[in-house]
Parts: C-alpha cells; sequence; structure tokens
C-alpha cells in the first residue's frame, strides 16, 4: 500500500452519541480525489463515493444530507487518546 496517501477510517456518532455509522478515506497518491466508503450514522444508508480531496474533508450523506467531517473526528480521537492517556492506558 505505499501507493496511498492518506488512509483513514473512523467510527461516525449519531445525534445522541451513539455509534451508528462509519467513515473510510483513501487517498492514492498523485490523486487529489478521495476514495470514500460511508455508512451514515443518522439515516444507517451508504454508499461508495469519490470526493475531492481538501481540508477540511467533508463529505454529506447523499440520502439524507448530513454532513460527516474528518476534522471533527481527528479532534474528537485526540480527546479520546488523551483520556485514555490521563487514565494511565
Ligand atoms: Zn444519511
Amino acid at each position: 500500500m505505499s501507493n496511498v496517501r492518506y488512509l483513514t477510517s473512523r467510527e461516525l456518532q449519531n445525534d445522541q452519541g451513539k455509534v451508528t455509522g462509519m467513515i473510510k478515506v483513501l487517498v492514492p497518491k498523485d490523486s487529489n480525489d478521495a476514495k470514500v466508503k460511508y455508512v451514515c450514522p443518522m439515516c444507517l444508508k451508504g454508499e461508495d463515493t469519490t470526493a475531492e480531496w481538501k481540508k477540511p474533508f467533508a463529505v454529506e450523506c447523499k440520502f439524507c444530507g448530513h454532513k460527516m467531517k474528518l476534522s471533527k473526528l481527528l479532534a474528537q480521537f485526540k480527546k479520546d487518546k488523551k483520556a485514555a492517556l490521563a487514565k494511565g492506558g
């Protein structure tokens, strides 16, 4: 997988804080097209799609219009990691 520029997968929470969806983003090297696979946490539908790779990265659910932002997810991840460190593991 050396021809991959960026790869991430995140769990997505609905408005009640439950993990009901996920998003996977893959950006090949020398490409500005992100390959996206998601399951929307709000309507539970999903699809494979392609979106322009830019920051902050966000994909709109084509079924219900819910916006899934990657920057927010990264911030959430950092927060979780910090909390884990505070607990000593
Ligand atoms: Zn949706």
